[in-house]
């Protein structure tokens, strides 16, 4: 095994000019059903070690599974918001192969009989429209967790022993695999990461998935091949496995792209293999070689009866959907009044929801933009997180927005708050009160520091005396400095041309 980090690397222009990508994204969704696929365990993972399997689960002899009827619902939904057909009978199969975490020694998911099939979505990059196509949408469960102990690294390599946990042994997962999306050129990264982004945004409309990366609920692969350009053909590929944020999405894409690059161009020829991410180094390397050929003797799963959704229930269900995500952000950008680029700005940063529900929460379309675009963003960049992912939620925003609008703080102060909040300090209110960031008011104490302000800079107090207004500003900048930020700009204004009236 190589853990090797000096692979060549071609510049992303050298790339461009002389290969096409491929990108292909596989998704798997963890539905936030009350119990597992085909058993009635808590469909919740973490808490007590293995507190939360029985016998169909741990596939112990003679258990027998049923299907979880709400994620055959919930699969269904989303293939229909995928615009898939919905297939009027399917099975499940049985997909053998031995891991650890995996207690039955097979995985039962869908092969060639998927619940949804044949749709697709529209992803907006830049202001332009990408279809991507979907392939299939599949019903399956998740395996167990391993844990690696001992080694440096987390895993399996290097460690002395592991444990495994199988509470999420049979959580049910829906995978969305797409078409390889082809002609998206220099914008294969961005078009990877904005399809990630906005499949996750229609699947917390739908309401059946935390959607959470950071935690797992919702884990991309990402596969990318190149071939000559112009050429029409598909490269070999390589599979990028559990690309956990937005920016990896993209960063993974890059790096892929600029390393198949340098390999074909010096002769080589690509590996077909998965590969893992690194979030610290923003590389990849290499994992499980996986040829075409791989057979994992799938055979139709004996123990369930098929899945056949009438199509009266398939069309109930597909009056349940959420409005549909381009009609949705041209109706948030109407309502809102954001110019093509704001919106452009907010969809590209994966702060349509934020903003919406900041927004709900009760501050400006603006106010809401400005925050999540500025702030928040530069705090999401330094971090390395996504924005969905900062320890702030959307009410708290639109209460330091009100914060602001009471005149409790100024936009300077504020953004101490933002700080604040962040550092896990408490409620916007809370961080104020703890800070002491409260803009003063009062007049004693404003009037005390404007009479300083004036005492010290005579010369200035002479101007404004002679009407030269505009000089205040220096008085002001005395004052500000005097209560550190913390005093009603206004006030303080009105306070200096009273008194040097
Ligand atoms: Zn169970």
């Amino acid at each position: 095994m190589t853990t090797s980090t000096t692979e060549a690397l071609m510049p992303f222009d050298d790339v461009l000019a002389a290969y096409d990508p491929a990108l292909g994204l596989e998704v798997h969704v963890e539905l936030n059903t009350a119990s597992k696929m085909f058993c009635g365990c808590p469909a919740e993972f973490g808490g007590e070690p293995n507190a939360g399997v029985c016998p169909t689960c741990l596939g112990l002899p003679g258990a027998m599974p049923v299907v979880n009827g709400k994620a055959v619902e919930s699969a269904i939904r989303i293939g229909l918001a995928l615009n898939c057909d919905i297939a009027e009978w399917c099975r499940f199969a049985r997909k053998n192969y031995f891991y650890p975490d995996m207690p039955k020694n097979f995985q039962t998911s869908q092969y060639d009989e998927p619940i949804a099939f044949d749709g697709w979505m529209d992803v907006d990059v830049e202001g332009e429209t990408y279809r991507v196509e979907i392939e299939r949408a599949h019903m399956e469960e998740d395996t167990g967790k391993s844990l690696h102990v001992g080694g440096s690294t987390g895993r399996i390599h290097g460690a002395d022993h592991s444990l495994v946990d199988y509470n999420r042994a049979g959580i049910p997962l829906i995978e969305i695999v797409t078409r390889p999306i082809l002609g998206a050129g220099e914008k294969a990264p961005e078009v990877a990461k904005a399809y990630v982004a906005q499949l996750r945004e229609l699947i917390v409309a739908l309401g059946v998935s935390e959607a959470r990366m950071d935690q797992g609920n919702l884990r991309a692969d990402v596969n990318l091949s190149l071939s000559p350009k112009g050429s029409g053909t598909l490269g070999t590929r390589t599979e990028t496995k559990n690309v956990n944020s937005f920016r990896s999405v993209e960063r993974a894409v890059r790096y892929e792209m600029q390393r198949h690059a340098a390999i074909l161009t010096s002769g080589g020829s690509i590996l077909q293999e998965t590969r893992h991410w690194h979030e610290d180094t923003g590389i990849t390397t290499s994992g499980r070689v996986k040829s075409d050929a791989e057979d994992y003797r799938y055979f139709p799963e004996p123990d369930l009866v098929p899945v056949a959704p009438s199509r009266e229930w398939v069309e109930e269900l597909r009056g349940t959907l959420p409005e549909n995500p381009t009609a949705r952000r041209a109706r948030l950008q109407a309502e809102w009044g954001f110019s093509d680029l704001e919106m452009r700005d907010t969809v590209g940063a994966g702060a349509l929801g934020l903003v919406e529900e900041t927004i709900a929460a009760g501050a400006a379309p603006q106010a809401a933009r400005k925050w999540w675009l500025g702030e928040l963003a530069r705090r999401s960049n330094e971090d390395g997180v996504d924005l969905v992912d900062l320890p702030i939620t959307p009410a708290d925003v639109a209460r330091i927005q009100a914060l602001v609008d009471e005149k409790v703080v100024n936009d300077k102060l504020a953004r101490q708050v933002f700080e604040g909040v962040l550092a896990g300090e408490g409620t916007p209110d809370e961080v104020v009160e703890k800070r002491g960031l409260a803009v003063v008011s009062d007049d004693g104490a404003l009037g005390a520091a404007v009479d300083n302000a004036i005492a010290a800079n005579p010369d200035v107090a002479d101007k404004i005396r002679d009407g030269k207004v505009a000089a205040a500003g220096a008085l002001i900048g005395a004052v500000m400095k005097e209560m550190r930020g913390q005093a009603d700009a206004g006030r303080v204004r009105e306070l200096i041309l009273e008194k040097l009236a």
